[in-house]
């Protein structure tokens, strides 16, 4: 499929059906490019007995997502390299993703049309929750330094709220906020930094701020924002008091699928974009379970060609409620997160692979 068609699918506007004959075929074919040019991958099927290619999405073996953590799986050769990406990972090892220039820029043309369908084409003022120098890279990019890069896109004026230290620069984002009031700024950060580093430190000074139309775009996980006990309607709670009028989309994505993130409707659900889909996986024999009950997420991107990166088994639990019905009339699979799997790494097909 060409890259120009594929970038101009409507984000959320394929039905069922429609969406599903994309995704098999387009995910078919990824997995036999990527048994052809992994070795990794090829021999990854064939330790779990795949010795036909599957004949439908839900038959595509899903690669655990720290294998990308373990090995270095890519279906390019070294002189094809453009960008490595790299998890944040605070804790242990680092996911390596790597891509090649074609990769690099359908991910950033998705991601774009994803987030115009939420944001609009114009740039707004921007404040992002962070320091200017997360940006910066030394060893690979970073999901939190591609994060933000991506997103400054939409912005203008652009204000990094945290000092190089991480500390909240009061002066300066309240001469943004003075200056911005009355646009549609928009704000970007981290969950937990956005939570820790500015919304606490707000309401430790006892500041607040009446904005109006602006929207806080924050993803990167609750694992940290549960050990505190806050909840996203919490959140989102604390947010308006401390900022008056703030749209608030939460984003769930990951670095090894970078482009294809899910963003929150006004009604709460995480939304699978044209371009992506979840499943959900049995924590125990990793059989698929219907809509309504918790288990594991699987990912499955239609981009990745640099890596075999287009099923993911990840260590997320969730629930998908529905297809194609929300309240929002936005089209696909809406789902919530409900943490990681406790302790246990998950033993996937992987758990063969060696
Ligand atoms: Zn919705």
């Amino acid at each position: 499929m060409q890259m120009a068609s594929l970038v101009n699918m409507p984000v959320y506007g394929l039905n069922k059906l429609e969406k599903k004959q994309f995704l098999t075929a387009r995910l078919l074919e990824l997995t036999q490019h990527h048994y052809q040019h992994c070795g990794e991958y090829k021999r990854l099927l064939h330790c779990i007995g795949e010795t036909c290619m599957p004949k439908d999405a839900e038959h595509i073996p899903p690669v655990a997502a720290r294998l990308f953590k373990e090995y270095q799986l890519k279906s390019i050769d070294e002189e094809e390299i453009f960008r490595l990406m790299r998890s944040s990972g605070t804790h242990g090892s680092q996911s390596s993703i790597y891509l090649d220039a074609d990769s690099a820029k359908l991910q950033s043309q998705v991601l774009v049309k994803i987030l115009q369908h939420w944001l609009g084409k114009a740039r707004r003022p921007m404040l992002l929750i962070d320091a200017a120098q997360s940006v910066q890279n030394k060893n690979g990019m970073t999901a939190r330094a591609a994060g933000l890069q991506g997103l400054s896109f939409f912005g203008r004026n652009h204000c990094y709220a945290l000092n190089s230290d991480m500390q909240l620069d009061v002066a300066r984002i309240t001469e943004f906020f003075q200056r911005y009031e009355q646009e549609n700024i928009l704000i970007f950060g981290f969950t937990f930094i956005v939570w820790q580093q500015f919304i606490q430190q707000l309401e430790k000074l006892n500041l607040k701020f009446n904005l109006q139309n602006a929207t806080l775009i924050h993803g990167g996980g609750w694992k940290k924002m549960q050990q505190q006990a806050v909840n996203d309607a919490l959140f989102q709670q604390h947010i308006k008091n401390r900022l008056g009028d703030v749209a608030v989309h939460d984003y769930y994505g990951m670095v090894e699928q970078t482009g294809t993130i899910y963003m929150q409707c006004e009604h709460g659900y995480l939304h699978a974009p044209v371009w992506s889909d979840v499943m959900i996986r049995d924590t125990n024999d990793l059989h698929l379970l219907p809509f309504g009950e918790k288990g594991l997420i699987q990912v499955n991107s239609t981009l990745p060609t640099s890596y075999p990166g287009h099923c993911i088994l990840t260590e997320d639990l969730g629930v998908v409620h529905g297809e194609d019905d929300c309240q929002c009339g936005r089209l696909g699979k809406y789902f919530t997160v409900h943490g990681r799997v406790p302790n246990a790494q998950v033993r996937g097909c992987s758990d063969t692979f060696s």
